[in-house]
């Protein structure tokens, strides 16, 4: 399946509750052969007005310290694990997490990337392949809050740009 035959589905899902509220469906964004992908929580307030993830505060957090590591943020996908925005921006539900899983695996498996970051608690359920390295950290809005959060997001985007740098990537 390719990345966008794997957005319409989302576009069109209710597969748990999410959907009702949300004004829009947010797959992601990047290139189809991207060689890292980022991977969030959910789509916060700004993302559901745009359709486009990452794009409100934390999403400006998140595009300065990839750029202060010489990351470029269109060079890399970023998506969350489930695609619709949550009421109060709550923390998803196991079975909403469950539900939406599938897409994310068709993303990963579509892209193909050499390194996966899992951003938050709740992006930590995304599957673990052969093949792929995966950088565990906090979410950029904790790091935005948090003096400890943000020197350890810092830390692991830091961490990312050498892994990308010995790669060659
Ligand atoms: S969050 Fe995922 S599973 Fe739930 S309705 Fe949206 S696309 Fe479907």
């Amino acid at each position: 399946m390719t990345l966008e035959e794997v957005s319409y589905q989302i576009y069109a899902c209710r597969k748990c509750r999410l959907w009702q509220d949300a004004k829009h469906g947010v797959p992601g964004e990047g290139p189809s052969e991207a060689k890292v992908m980022l991977i969030g929580q959910n789509p916060g307030a700004t993302e559901d007005e745009l359709g486009r993830p990452f794009v409100g505060r934390s999403g400006r957090f998140l595009n300065m310290v990839l750029a202060e590591n010489g990351i470029k943020r269109e060079a890399v996908f970023i998506t969350s694990i489930v695609k619709h925005v949550s009421p109060q921006n709550r923390k998803p539900l196991p079975d909403e997490v469950a539900a939406c899983l599938p897409y994310l695996i068709q993303q990963i498996s579509a892209i193909n990337p050499r390194i996966v970051v899992l951003m938050g608690e709740s992006a930590k359920a995304t599957p673990r392949q052969d093949g792929i390295e995966y950088i565990e950290t906090v979410h950029p809005s904790a790091a935005m809050r948090f003096k400890k959060m943000d020197d350890k997001f810092r830390g692991k985007i830091g961490e990312l740009a050498k892994r990308m740098a010995e790669l060659n990537l």
